[in-house]
């Protein structure tokens, strides 16, 4: 997603340029109602765009440190090649979720910070 702001002339900021330009249309169309209602919604949406960005990136940068973890397997296959052990992962802090491989995984049974779901 791209960072670029684009301004409309009363000042409200949009994050695409088809928004700003229909801002611009509403600004210069009759029905005022109308234009005023569809106006209100393109800053909601606006915002939402920005929160949804800001998470984006606040999910990259949380250290997710405290988490809550199930540890889950695949085991019993014919080939034993095939089974396999991983963890489900939630980030109290941030809400992530993802799977890490048991053996690959930073996380230890011993972490303070991990709470173990069963
Ligand atoms: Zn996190």
């Amino acid at each position: 997603m791209s960072n670029k702001i684009y301004v409309a002339f009363d000042g409200t900021e949009f994050g695409t340029k088809q928004a700003l330009m229909e801002y611009h249309d509403l600004l210069k169309l009759g029905d005022e109602a109308f234009a005023e209602k569809r106006k209100q919604y393109l800053v909601l949406k606006e915002a939402q765009t920005k929160a949804c960005l800001a998470i984006f990136n606040f999910r990259d940068q949380c250290e997710h440190e405290y988490v809550k973890i199930k540890a889950c397997s695949d085991t019993g296959n014919y080939d034993r090649s095939q089974d396999s052990y991983w963890y489900e992962i939630e980030c109290k802090c941030c809400e992530d979720r993802w799977n890490e491989d048991q053996s690959t995984s930073k996380y230890k049974t011993s972490d303070r910070n991990t709470e173990w779901i069963r």
